[in-house]
């Protein structure tokens, strides 16, 4: 049973030209950049949303041989599906639950965000009726306003957790509104509101479970919030946050995304190309189609402003982005049928980054990584080539 979200690594042959390639050895690199940066801390590589478009199994796995000391998941069904997939290691699901679904946590052993006492007491409940211990790290709201207990009634999660006798509490954490920002100070006061919350388990003399807060922002402007573990998401995959955020770390891109030339043909002024007509030349021109669309994840609103790289060359998509090809400007240039058309990664000495179609786009690089669908085969190679 392949779940939709599993990588296509498979046979040659039918895959289609349009490919995704992630290179094992970046995500390597990154992963160690990372690790020496945070020097004590651990790294838990967060792996939701396939990976951010990489392939959840693949990069799980791949991250458990680097001796990761547990993985980060959005969603239950994601921690589910690394279990089927022979992940054994610790996972924490850091997303909000819902009382129904805490007997899979359970039964998968997959760790849950604590945001609430009433979930709280409902997992140890839960967990005592099973027989199993439960694994919980409290989720703590230092600003950002999604899930978790607020800082200023934080003491009254903590005070349920050690009421807990069927639960193993493994962590306490927050999360970032503004880690990647250029100003830091809302971030700052949020490092304080989570250690001002903490303060209550030198008060009672207790020890302060594993504290977790830094996404890939903190990792890389926010040493103080460090803590025993951070949880890189976009960084390990060799994209930066933000444009503003302090590259204090080097990462290269993992992933490229190539296609390849179907379909060649000269057209000539007055002849508009694509559905709404927008586009059209004053001179002959050459031009190729590729097999690729917004039904793959490249974004409609990137058409007339995308650029491809073919031939070592850079040339622009002409015309709206269809749902599965799109047309390309190619002036007088030649190009053939299967000639490799790179839509984000490198050729030569040019390369198309994340954050290219990002901005064509109007959108951050996250989006443009996690809507690559599953359409897209990926397949996964140990170096750059
Ligand atoms: C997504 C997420 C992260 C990782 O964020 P990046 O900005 O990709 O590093 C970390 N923690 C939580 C709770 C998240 O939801």
């Amino acid at each position: 049973m392949d779940a939709p979200n599993h990588p296509t690594i498979t046979t040659k042959g039918v895959l289609r030209p349009t490919l995704v390639t992630v290179n094992l050895e970046r995500l390597t690199q990154n992963y160690r950049a990372i690790q020496q940066h945070v020097g004590n801390s651990r790294v838990m590589p967060v792996l939701k949303a396939n990976a951010y478009g990489h392939g959840l199994v693949e990069v799980a796995r791949h991250m458990a041989g680097l001796g990761a000391p547990m993985l980060g998941v959005a969603f239950l069904e994601e921690g589910i599906l690394l279990r089927e997939h022979g992940i054994q290691m610790p996972i924490l699901v850091m997303g909000g639950i819902l009382g129904d679904q805490i007997p899979l946590f359970l039964e998968h052993d997959l760790g849950l965000a604590a945001s609430s006492v009433e979930k709280l007491a409902q997992v140890d409940q839960a967990a005592e009726a099973r027989g199993v211990r439960a694994r919980v790290h409290l989720k703590i709201d230092t600003g950002m306003e999604r899930i978790g207990v607020h800082y200023y009634s934080a003491e009254a999660l903590f005070e349920a957790s050690l009421a807990c006798k069927h639960t193993d509490i493994e962590g306490v954490f927050s999360h970032f509104a503004n880690a990647d920002a250029a100003d830091l100070s809302s971030a700052r006061l949020q490092i304080e509101r989570f250690e001002e919350a903490l303060r209550f388990y030198e008060r009672r003399s207790l020890p302060t479970p594993m504290r977790h807060m830094a996404n890939s922002g903190a990792v890389l402007q926010l040493p103080e919030s460090h803590y025993e573990l951070v949880r890189p998401g976009i960084l390990l995959y060799g994209v930066y946050p933000s444009n503003e955020v302090k590259r204090t770390i080097e990462v290269k891109p993992a992933l490229r995304w190539t296609s390849r030339v179907v379909y060649f043909k000269v057209v000539k002024p007055g002849h508009p190309v694509s559905y709404g007509s927008t586009w059209e030349s004053d001179h002959l021109v050459r031009m190729v189609t590729i097999p690729v669309g917004y039904g793959d994840g490249y974004f409609r609103a990137m058409s007339n402003r995308a650029e491809v790289l073919l031939g070592g060359k850079r040339y622009p998509v002409v015309g709206r982005i269809c749902m599965d090809q799109f047309m390309v400007n190619i002036e007088w240039d030649s190009a053939y049928n299967g000639d490799e058309v790179v839509l984000v990664g490198e050729s030569g000495d040019m390369r198309i980054t994340v954050e290219d179609l990002a901005n064509w786009a109007d959108t951050i690089p996250y989006e443009i990584l996690t809507n690559i669908n599953t359409r897209v085969p990926r397949v996964y190679v140990r170096s750059g080539e």
